[in-house]
């Protein structure tokens, strides 16, 4: 390992951490000067032949994931030209070639974008170009992933100058201007990666903002800082080298490439990849694998609980379980527990860095109600603040979580504006989610700032009367948002998806409910849609905006709202 103090790669719009921070980190023993590679040798090194990744084509130990990701590393470095610091974007489904290529890049110095599977030409345009990546990864036809992604990828091409190279995993045919991935490889080449000086101080990797609205933020992670989370996630989940973990959620979301991929690696555990990530196939991959840890969203949570072949899979060895990214139902936290005996980590996560989680032998009831505390306590700076940022509220009461240190990143690439409204010039990073820290030192999440309607000049926080309505027997799911009006700005409107054979919710038997509880008037929803699914981002969250998309042309189409509304 080359001797480097602090970041060397200049990249136009990175915002790298001060050689000030880069010391301090590393006399303070948070940061360990390695990259992704180091970690995957340390354990290759220790135990070549232990199983390193179970996917649906190749089983590979870890001796042979690290020859295949220097043999990778070199292809890319020396047939198709990249170099340290360009980019390449991945759009690959749960799979073992996705590990294989993360390591290559770690080692070739290129840094993997991750655009995720259910994005589309939109996001892979915009986020192309924003990282002039100079190539695109992802599924052909070894794996079925309902969507041309090789289509998609050709689309968008002539918009992205920068794109100098297509490469499609694929079984029967290689696509006219692609590079076939398995053809990469340089059985030879090994010693050329070694030959690469990669920097643990710069970004080894891209991660995007989940945004529920507009198009995802770039947000660049160094080696170091994703590193030091990648330690405290196995140390705080207790991840044993002789545990099966596996992502339920897409494996470039942070949720699983740091909580669950990252920690495995770094305690020299076994991967289980599985593309299809619907309830039943997951069931079916616990029980194959005799999986111990992953980290579904709430949706999956219950799809899990509710799921009519539940019975006929054994998933006893499940040993933790985390959820997040939403707001964690307590019932199913409380019937995880209950059936498998899990030790659950109910986890707040930005893959801009904050990771806050209950531990495994919390009370059920912490578990339940709260997302515990920060990852690396001595190492996470945290605070709540008030709405104008200038001072910290009082223990026990809700604000903004701001927060900075080790784990966390720098600043959006390439986006100054957004860099100067939420980073402050001491280098707290302002996530705009509201949380409260109770007397017992653990957090607990109110939603998003700005998840806010306002009604005739009074605010209503959408989170808040979802939080309620859901305690109503008939309603599964919910999503409040504002509808527009003429007089009013906005009016509260619920999209509500029914338990089976549950009776109708209106608007008057809601209001009747939520006044029962106490809940102002003015905060009653106005509008009911009894909807069979509420859409969600990629990753499941709400996606607030299409429904007020659809409610504001419902609302012209009935003449409530003029059409140039
Ligand atoms: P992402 O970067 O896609 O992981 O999205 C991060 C955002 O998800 C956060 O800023 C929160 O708004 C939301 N989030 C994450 N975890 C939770 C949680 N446990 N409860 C409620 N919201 C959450």
């Amino acid at each position: 390992m080359a001797g480097y103090e602090s970041a060397t790669l200049d990249i136009d719009g990175y915002v790298p951490f001060s050689e000030e921070r880069c010391r301090q980190y590393i006399e303070d023993g948070h940061w360990r000067n390695l990259t992704f590679h180091d970690v995957l040798d340390r354990a290759a090194d220790d135990q070549p032949d232990r199983t390193a990744v179970i996917g649906p084509h190749r089983e590979l130990s870890y001796g042979d994931l690290q020859t295949r990701s220097r043999q990778l590393a070199a292809a890319l470095v020396e047939n198709l030209g990249l170099e340290v610091g360009d980019m390449a974007v991945f759009q690959f489904p749960n799979c073992t070639e996705f590990v294989e290529a993360f390591f290559a890049c770690s080692r070739a110095g290129v840094v993997p974008v991750m655009l995720l599977p259910r994005h589309r030409a939109a996001e892979a345009t915009h986020v192309t170009n924003l990282t002039d990546a100079k190539a695109f990864f992802t599924a052909g036809d070894r794996y079925e992933m309902g969507f041309d992604h090789v289509g998609l990828v050709d689309d968008i091409a002539a918009d992205c100058d920068s794109l100098e190279h297509r490469v499609a995993v694929c079984d029967e045919t290689v696509p006219d201007g692609w590079h076939s991935f398995d053809d990469l490889f340089e059985p030879d080449g090994t010693d050329a990666a070694d030959d690469i000086e990669v920097n643990p101080f710069d970004p080894g990797l891209m991660l995007l903002s989940g945004g529920t609205t507009g198009m995802p933020k770039g947000i660049p992670r160094t080696h170091n800082d994703y590193v030091f989370q990648w330690e405290y996630m196995a140390s705080v989940s207790e991840v044993e080298d002789d545990w099966v973990s596996f992502p339920s959620v897409p494996i470039g979301h942070n949720a699983s490439l740091n909580c669950i991929v990252g920690a495995t690696f770094w305690a020299g555990g076994t991967l289980a990849v599985e593309p299809n990530l619907k309830p039943e196939s997951l069931m079916a991959l616990i029980e194959r694998v005799g999986g111990n840890y992953t980290l579904p969203i709430p949706t999956q949570l219950i799809d899990i609980l509710e799921h009519p072949k539940l019975d006929e899979y054994d998933l006893s060895s499940l040993e933790v379980v985390m959820s997040g990214g939403q707001k964690v139902r307590p019932k199913a936290v409380y019937d995880f527990v209950d059936n498998w005996d899990v030790g659950f980590e109910n986890i707040f996560g930005m893959a801009e860095g904050p990771l806050i989680c209950t531990r495994p032998d919390d009370d059920v009831d912490v578990q339940a109600h709260t997302v515990g505390r920060p990852i690396a306590p001595d190492a996470d700076e945290v605070k709540i603040v008030d709405e104008r940022r200038e001072e910290e509220v009082q223990q026990g009461e809700a604000g903004e979580l701001a927060v900075r240190g080790p784990g966390f990143f720098t600043g959006y690439f390439r986006n100054e504006e957004e860099n100067s409204e939420n980073f402050d010039e001491d280098g707290w990073f302002y996530t705009e989610d509201v949380l409260r820290l109770n007397d017992d030192g653990n957090f607990e999440v109110f939603g998003r700032m700005k998840d806010t309607i306002i009604r005739g000049g009074e605010n209503i926080y959408a989170p808040g009367i979802e939080d309620e309505i859901i305690e109503h027997p008939s309603v599964m799911n919910v999503a409040v948002i504002g509808m527009p009006d003429e007089r009013l700005g906005e009016r509260p409107c619920a999209f509500i998806e029914l338990e089976p054979d549950a009776e109708a919710v209106t608007v008057d038997s809601l209001s009747t409910f939520l006044d029962e509880r106490g809940i102002a008037v003015f905060k009653h929803p106005e509008r009911v849609e009894i909807v069979d699914e509420i859409p969600r981002t990629e990753v499941g969250k709400i996606a607030k905006v299409s429904l007020e998309e659809r409610i504001t042309q419902q609302l012209k189409s009935e003449g409530v709202l003029p059409e140039e509304y």
